[in-house]
Formats: C-alpha cells, structure tokens, sequence
C-alpha cells in the first residue's frame, strides 16, 4: 500500500511567468510537505524564488531545495547534464545542502547535439528558450533517447522511484504552453497541466489542492501569434512591462504583454482543476491607474484594482465550479494564500 497522503500541485494558467515559484516556496516553507517534485519541462522554466529577502534562481531543480526538503526531478523531466551540475555549484556556493536532489532514472538526457539542433532549426521560428527541449523529447518518443540511469555522473543522485506523506508537485511553464492545449507550434513539448505530476508515480486519487498561479494581465515570452509585435507599440502595454519588469528569467528576452484574456483564464481554470487561484502583480495595475481587460473578445476596463478584482471574482465564481479561494498578491507578498 501507498504511503501517500495527499499531493498539491502547483500550475501555470497562463504562458508561464505567472510567479509560481513564489506560491511554490511560499506552500514549501511551511514545512508541511516531505517532497517537492518537479514532473515536466528541463531548465527552459526559470523560477525566481526570495528567502530573507534574497533572490535566488532555479531553472530545473525543484524549489524544495531551498527548505531542506527532498526534491525530484521526475521521470517526464529533461536535463543537461552541464547546466544541471552549474546549477548545483551555484545553490552550493549559496550554502544550500544539494544532496536533497534526486532524479528519476528514467528523465530524458538532453545532449549538446539536441541543443544545437534547437538553435539551429526551431529557436529561432518558434521563439524557444534554445535549451534543446524539443528534440530531446522527439528522440524520448521515437524510443532513442537516452535516460538518466545510463549516465555515470548521476549515478549518486538516482531516486529509489517512492513517495511518502505529503507530496507538492511544482509545475513549469502554464496551461497555454501545453503540448495539447497550447497555440500549436508556439508551445513547450511536455504537459503543463496537473495530470502531467501523475507521472512521477501516484494515482490522481490523491491529489488535494490545485493551486493555480495567474497574473493581472497576461505576458508571452516567446513567439506567438496570439502575441502579435504590434503589442510591442502600444504605449499603455509597454508602460505595463516597464513597470512590471517583464524580461525572461531564462532568456532575459522582453516579453510581450497584454491585457489579461478572462475566457482564457477561465478554461485553463477549468481544465486545470484549479482550486485555488493566486492573481499576481496587481500593485503594477493600481501605479499606473490603468484597469483593463478582455472578456467576451471585448476590452473592458474598471475605475479601480477593487472594481476590476470584484469583477473577476464574480465571474470566476460564476463559471468555475471547482473554485474554492480566490486570492490576489503584489509583485512581492502573497496574502492570505493558505487560510
Ligand atoms: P521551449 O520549451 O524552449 O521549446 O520553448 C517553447 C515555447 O515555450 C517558447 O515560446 C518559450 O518561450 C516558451 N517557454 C518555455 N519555457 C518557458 C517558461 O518557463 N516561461 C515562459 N515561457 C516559456
Ligand atoms: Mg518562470
């Protein structure tokens, strides 16, 4: 029998950059938790985490690793083996203990040969983060890729595959980036969505609370049609980036911005199972006094941060029936996100 008692997982509703990584380690500090898990996606994701009012980066490895806690990078994951051990060194140098990392020997190797392809063929017409990921699952689907297991330098950090207590699963990347619920070909090659954590290895049964992480207005870092360059002109948006320092964490390319898409929100919210939602950055909203936003195809904008959240709020409740908290937060705090 299993000794599993519950799993929350944490998703993207968005096209990622939706500050994930925030409820993550907000959920992880609490101590409630015996494993943190990543299940999709390689170092293409970049979390930016705050502990004491220090910022630290991960791209591939689970925020667990910040709270001392087990971290699994699962079986549907992809690593490079230089960028995994750089990483290492660096939550190294910053004193945190690397031996919680385990890694299923069945996540995919993604070789130098995968990244120059990336480069050379797919970066640049679909705008991705170069990190090799496509063609690394290509080869994973085509049944020649190699796993982790094969590999001698990660031999010491191979998991046992078992899962006790309570489980948080950390998603990459957001709805809109799914391999089947994303703009086709502007998406990542793995799921986004919750069912993907059942791969590491636990019946859905299990699963407890969804939190899904949104923002106030929507952002594409990557090519898109549905993001269109003439964004890029609109004054008002621009304003939005400047103020919300929209730039990649993986890339530190610009990302486009939008006003936030509501019929959007709302399917990924339904079809995610989300639970919980976390709306962030409305502090960037209420600076620039600017309150807008789509809702059947039509641009609506509200008189105050109060006005746009009730109303948000009364349709979320209105078409979401798995919904159970709503919650805002600014650029830095979350409040309220666990009571
Ligand atoms: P890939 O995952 O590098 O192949 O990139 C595919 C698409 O997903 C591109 O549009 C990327 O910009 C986007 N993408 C991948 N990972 C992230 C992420 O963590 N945040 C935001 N966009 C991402
Ligand atoms: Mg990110």
């Amino acid at each position: 029998m299993s000794n599993i008692n519950y799993v929350d997982i944490c998703c993207g509703l968005a096209w990622g950059d939706e500050a994930k990584g925030k409820i993550v380690s907000s959920l992880a500090s609490t101590g409630n938790y015996d494993y943190v898990c990543r299940w999709a996606g390689g170092n293409n994701a970049g979390h930016t985490i705050y502990i004491d009012n220090e910022k630290y980066h991960t791209h591939l490895i689970p925020s667990g690793i910040f709270f001392n806690i087990p971290s699994i990078i699962g079986p549907d994951c992809v690593i490079h083996e230089k960028s995994f051990f750089k990483e290492l060194e660096y939550l190294s140098e910053n004193n945190f203990d690397t031996r919680v990392i385990k890694i299923s020997p069945k996540a995919h190797i993604v070789t130098d040969e995968h990244i120059k392809q990336d480069i050379q063929h797919i970066h640049k017409i679909q705008g991705t983060t170069a990190r090799g990921i496509a063609p690394c699952y290509r080869d994973k689907y085509a049944r020649k890729g190699i796993q982790a297991y094969k590999v001698e330098s990660f031999k010491s950090f191979l998991w046992d595959e078992k899962l006790s207590g309570n489980i948080l699963c950390e998603g990459a990347q957001g709805f809109w980036l799914d391999i089947n619920h994303g703009n086709y070909p502007y998406v990542t090659s793995s799921t986004t969505l919750p069912y993907g954590a059942c791969s590491l290895g636990f019946p859905h049964q299990y699963i407890r609370h969804i939190y899904g992480a949104a923002k106030i207005y929507d952002t594409r870092s990557g090519t898109d049609s549905l993001f269109p360059e003439k964004l890029l002109e609109d004054e008002e948006l621009l304003s939005v980036a400047l103020k919300g320092k929209e730039y990649g964490v993986t890339t530190g390319r610009p990302r486009k911005v939008n006003w936030l898409n509501l019929d959007k929100l709302i399917k990924a919210i339904n079809i995610t199972g989300t639970t919980y939602i976390i709306i962030s950055k409305t502090d960037v909203l209420q600076e620039l006094n600017l309150f807008r936003l789509f809702y059947n195809n039509k641009l609506c904008s509200y008189h105050s941060i109060d006005d746009m959240k009730l109303y948000i709020n009364n349709i979320i409740k209105k078409k979401c029936k798995l919904i159970q908290f709503i919650t805002y937060s600014d650029s830095v705090n979350i409040d309220n996100i666990l009571n």
